[in-house]
């Protein structure tokens, strides 16, 4: 077991730290106002080679693993970027680099793996309106016509349709079967803008450097060509998809806990109200705040580990992704809620830049998935306790 960072880890830590210093809150108030992607960051995340770090080498990438980008990305929320990158570590090196590296044939790599380097976007579409937690469920049908898929059907909190190149479509290719649930599920790669797709963004409590769609989808034409991984059989390639993409949240989400943590300590150090002393030195303020500290760390092992069982292929990594998930999640709202706190009011004022990361963390408890589901999966699986629904 080794837990020091390699000198190519230390490396990717400072650089992404200067990175995220360079974005200040000013600038992400702005992108929270005024609801907009951050294109800088992204350009920059391009110039410096992260967003490209995880794809395969021989596509033009940079060929780490999985652990390499977890620490990016905490290293990054940690210094000032919040959750505000997660749209572009998510849309991009997961949506996209890893469905594809790990399951697309070799023209699928050829076509798509060399953009992702360039920043391109991807929108992932699971969730429908009848199937939320449950993918099982999924209504949306790719009918076979001669050599292309026509979709149709709709999709529910799609993030990124607004600038992506691509949507990675979650169809059923064959009729539901309550006997065998997963199968007759494929992934269908389709292009962006396409006339038979629409997108109505929704207005949401935080998240907002990146946009969260309904999605409606009527005939559009997606070649044979572009199904990714085995036609009906998707199980495997879901989670390929699903379990970097609650790593890097999770990652995301511990380093915006200590950026949380970070603020409230500098302002709680200098704000005075009682004579000398400052309100930091209380305990009533200090133990809360250490609390989180031992939450968010032990949660930010886990996820390093889900991310290094990913990165062997593991079997383990399923399991070690949902407790960190969960663990991540609840250390890092809590975290966010307590630096409010010790702020008083002035946690709660936009200029100060905690109540946003508390509005961020606060959709990792329900999404990448919920935090309910999380638990049903550790009782059933890891505990060995009836399936309860
Ligand atoms: C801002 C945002 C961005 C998103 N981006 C994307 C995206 O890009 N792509 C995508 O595909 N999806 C996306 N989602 C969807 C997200 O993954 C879902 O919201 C999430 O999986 C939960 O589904 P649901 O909202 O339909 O809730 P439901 O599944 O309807 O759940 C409602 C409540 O019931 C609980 N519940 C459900 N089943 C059980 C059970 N068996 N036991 C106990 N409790 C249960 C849930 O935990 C939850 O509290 C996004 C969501 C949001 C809010």
């Amino acid at each position: 077991m080794e837990f020091s960072y390699t000198e190519e880890q230390k490396l990717l830590r400072d650089l992404t730290a200067k990175i995220g210093n360079d974005f200040d809150d000013e600038y992400w108030q702005a992108i929270d106002e005024e609801h907009r992607h951050p294109q800088e960051l992204s350009d920059k995340l391009v110039a410096q080679g992260i967003l490209g770090m995880a794809i395969p080498e021989e596509y033009g990438g940079g060929g780490t693993g999985l652990l390499d980008l977890a620490i990016a990305t905490e290293s990054l929320a940690k210094n000032g970027v919040g959750m505000g990158a997660i749209g572009l570590l998510v849309g991009g090196p997961v949506f996209g680099g890893y469905l594809i590296s790990r399951h697309g044939s070799k023209e699928q790599k050829e076509k798509y793996l060399p953009g992702l380097v360039n920043g391109d976007m991807w929108a992932g579409a699971f969730t429908e309106p009848d199937a939320g937690s449950n993918v099982t469920n999924i209504k949306t049908r790719a009918e076979l016509k001669g050599d292309h898929y026509i979709v149709t059907g709709q999709k529910m909190f799609i993030s990124h349709m607004d600038g992506a190149k691509y949507i990675a479509l979650y169809a059923r290719t064959s009729p539901f079967d309550p006997a065998h649930k997963t199968q007759g599920l494929s992934i269908l790669v389709g292009g962006l803008p396409d006339p038979h797709v629409e997108a109505r963004p929704f207005k949401k409590l935080g998240a907002r450097f990146v946009d969260t769609c309904a999605v409606f989808i009527d005939g559009m034409k997606i070649p044979r060509e572009n199904v990714v991984g085995e036609e009906g059989n998707v199980l495997k390639a879901m989670f390929d998809v699903l379990n970097p993409e609650r790593i890097i949240v999770a990652a995301a989400a511990v380093g915006t806990g200590l950026l949380a943590i970070r603020k409230a300590v500098e302002f709680a150090n200098e704000r005075k109200i009682w004579g000398e002393r400052p309100v930091s030195s209380y305990q009533g303020l200090q133990f809360p705040l250490a609390e989180a500290k031992v939450l968010l760390e032990t949660a930010k092992l886990k996820v390093y580990e889900a991310a290094w069982l990913y990165d062997q292929g593991s079997p383990k990594c399923a399991m070690a992704t949902t407790i960190g998930k969960y663990a991540a999640s609840h250390a890092s709202i809590f975290a966010a809620d307590r630096a409010i706190q010790t702020m008083g009011g002035s946690g709660y004022m936009c200029e100060y830049g905690v109540e946003r990361l508390w509005r961020d963390l606060r959709l990792n408890a329900i999404a990448p998935v919920t935090n309910e589901m999380a638990l049903n999966t550790i009782a059933q699986y890891d505990l060995g306790m009836p399936r309860s629904y």
